[in-house]
């Protein structure tokens, strides 16, 4: 598990420890467990449910595009195997700029993942979310499809996609994560 808040850019870090610090105030402990995610952790991540076919259009598209950076994550962390768990291929979740991280619900010494579960009236993903939205935080539990609970970002957009275009994000990570 990859959490170190230092991975964070200075803007988001300042406001994720103060919604930490906001849900411990309610008597709700969330722990990170992820910040920076690589774009080739990413890239495992985006193929583990999808096809060969899919993975191959999606390489195409990115050279097509000039995101070779990109295109090479994708392509070299080979076949993987999972659920569905991501809609953004590298480069495109928050997590691979540093400005997401995803906190799970610590109670009585044990992670509990149950978003409807209460303890004195309180699930602590609802306080967390309640309380990244006041601090002007998008909180994945409030998307309006595939919530992701544990997922708090720093910028409203969905994904860099929507700010970046395709050779910007590529130029990026290369800068990052290509050495
Ligand atoms: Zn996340």
């Amino acid at each position: 598990m990859a959490a170190n808040m230092t991975d964070l850019v200075p803007g988001f870090r300042r406001k994720a420890e103060q919604l930490l610090k906001r849900c411990r105030q309610r008597g709700i402990e969330m722990r990170p467990y992820f910040t920076l995610r690589t774009p080739f952790a990413q890239a495992k991540l985006w193929r583990q449910s999808r096809s060969i076919e899919e993975i191959r259009e999606k390489v195409g598209e990115l050279r097509d595009g000039g995101a070779d950076f990109l295109a090479y994550c994708l392509e070299s962390v080979g076949p993987q195997h999972g659920d569905h768990v991501t809609n953004a291929p590298p480069g495109f979740s928050w997590h691979q700029w540093g400005e997401a991280m995803d906190c799970f619900w610590f109670v009585d010494g044990k992670t509990e993942w149950s978003t409807t579960k209460r303890i004195d009236g309180l699930n602590g993903y609802r306080v967390y979310a309640e309380e990244a939205t006041d601090l002007g935080l998008n909180a994945g539990g409030l998307w309006s499809s595939l919530k992701d609970w544990p997922h708090v970002q720093f910028r409203s957009a969905s994904n860099p996609g929507n700010i970046f275009g395709l050779r910007e994000i590529d130029a990026k990570m290369k800068e990052r994560f290509g050495g």
